[in-house]
């Protein structure tokens, strides 16, 4: 906290489309080596983590990209932790 970040908005920068993130930070190891990926064929969505081998899968929507695959594994996350 107290960290002043600069201004990521610079007008008239040629900046058109942003590219979705598709690498994460791993809830347990704390590494930006989270990949998500989604199965066109079964929207399932993968999850796994390139340092400590986490893995998720979650059937998705149409709707859905990598960043809700990632969403779905923090819910499930907590899920598991806050379950007692
Ligand atoms: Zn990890």
């Amino acid at each position: 906290m107290g960290k002043r970040s600069k201004s990521t908005r610079t007008p008239g920068a040629g900046r058109k489309k942003e590219v979705l993130d598709t690498v994460f930070t791993c809830l347990f190891c704390s590494q930006k080596a989270v990949s998500c990926k989604i199965d066109d064929a079964t929207r399932i969505g993968y999850l796994s983590c390139g340092r400590c081998g986490q893995k998720f899968q979650c059937q998705t929507n149409p709707i859905m990209a990598a960043i809700d695959v990632y969403s779905e594994w923090i819910d499930a996350t907590e899920e598991v932790n806050t379950a007692d």
